[in-house]
């Protein structure tokens, strides 16, 4: 069975062809600035040299034919036809209350992602526009969608209740969503696997540190808590956006500097973070190398985020009475040494403690065990992997 995973952002398509019955991608690759005057495309297959080229995407509709055209072109294509590809897995960020888990989207669900985007204006209408797009165009084949949002569908009212009057819950459904839950998934069950016992026995603490970053408690299989919220805008400082941060600090800077609404959600979505600290990057890689050269607020930065990490898996050890393994996925989580040794420094109170050389010399983009000798708590480095989970959840569906 091939399926074809779409991940839409507001000026870009991810695509990913797997074939199911051996597990490989086929094909993947990305096309960037739909919309813009020129566009890219890179289109990647095992063993064979990247395609790139600059064609004009005027929208996510002419992306997406020219991506079938490239997967059946005699030579740079995986497959003859584009009836080979059995269902198409759809990246969808914000599933609502009413989308608990993956579905296949009909008229029904299609309405009802219409009807949240205004809770979820970034990455809904993208979302919509590759669901339509695809729709069009592969019109028999079965859409499903992945909601980022649906591994919180188990997390009780008093983590995702907002302590503000209960009215807005009822009005508007402001609530903690939660992000990232695919990737989070994912790299929970691949932890349960390498532990040799079901997830259903298991207490997991998954850190999810990238551009944008979440971590995610996981009790006996049912997510209890995580540190994105109503947004993604939520918890530990990231890459551009503040994470948590105390609301009337927003709304002093709104009344004193004449900030509106929405420059203020600019501000806080993408000058803030990292970035807005060091003043250097919001790329972890770049503010090390500003903090190795002495940059006082790059360093600050980092220690923020360490401090921030910490800070929150103590308070998920505290929600459910310890854990049995602390895993770092994503950019950061997957190659940055030394903020996973900062985050683990001092924290064998909680049984953590993580052999150095280990988690110096941890192979990219594989599993790494980094637990001392002697530590209590499991620590893992475990690539995440969301397109696979995607394919997967489409699969088991079109089945
Ligand atoms: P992601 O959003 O998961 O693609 O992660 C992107 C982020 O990961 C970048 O902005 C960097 O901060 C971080 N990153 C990627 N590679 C490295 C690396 N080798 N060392 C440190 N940080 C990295």
């Amino acid at each position: 069975m091939k399926i074809l995973v779409i991940n839409s952002g507001s000026s870009s398509l991810k695509y990913q062809l797997f074939d199911m019955t051996s597990g490989e991608v086929l094909a993947k690759g990305l096309c960037e600035r739909i919309g813009g005057e020129c566009g890219i495309i890179t289109h990647k297959r095992p063993g064979h040299e990247p395609y790139k080229a600059e064609p004009v995407l005027p929208d996510h509709g002419a992306a997406l034919s020219l991506v079938l055209g490239l997967i059946t072109d005699k030579e740079l294509g995986v497959i003859e036809h584009i009836d080979e590809i059995e269902a198409v897995g759809h990246r969808v960020a914000h599933g609502g209350e009413m989308l608990k888990s993956s579905s296949l989207i009909g008229e029904k669900e299609l309405e009802y992602l219409y009807s949240i985007v205004d809770i979820n204006p970034l990455h809904g209408p993208p979302a919509i526009k590759g669901i339509e797009a695809c729709k069009k165009l592969l019109p028999k084949v079965p859409q499903v969608g992945v909601f980022d949002t649906s591994y919180y569908s188990t997390i009780p009212d008093y983590t995702y209740i907002c302590p503000l009057p209960y009215e807005y819950y009822e009005k508007y459904k402001i609530r903690r969503y939660g992000f990232h839950g695919t990737s989070h998934r994912f790299v929970t069950a691949e932890c349960a696997k390498i532990m040799g016992k079901p997830l259903e026995e298991l207490k997991i603490i998954t850190c999810h540190m990238g551009n944008g970053s979440s971590i995610t408690a996981t009790k006996y299989g049912k997510a209890l808590d995580t540190s994105m919220g109503f947004t993604p805008q939520d918890g530990l400082i990231m890459g551009t956006r503040s994470g948590a941060i105390d609301p009337t600090v927003l709304t002093y800077i709104m009344k004193t500097e004449n900030v509106s609404a929405q420059e203020m959600d600019d501000i806080i979505n993408r000058k803030s973070g990292l970035l807005g600290v060091s003043g250097v990057s919001n790329d972890c890689r770049e503010i090390w190398e500003a903090a190795d050269a002495g940059n006082k607020r790059a360093k600050l930065a980092l220690d923020m985020l360490i401090n921030d990490v910490k800070k929150i898996v103590g308070s998920y050890l505290a929600e459910m009475n310890g854990a049995d393994a602390l895993v770092f996925t994503a950019g950061i989580g997957e190659n940055d040494f030394a903020v996973r040794e900062g985050v683990c420094r001092d924290m064998d109170f909680f049984g953590i403690k993580i052999d150095e050389e280990k988690n110096k010399n941890a192979a990219r983009g594989e599993f790494n065990d980094i637990t001392a000798p002697d530590g209590k708590m499991k620590v893992f480095i475990i690539p995440t992997d969301e397109e696979y989970m995607i394919a997967k959840d489409t699969q088991n569906l079109v089945k």
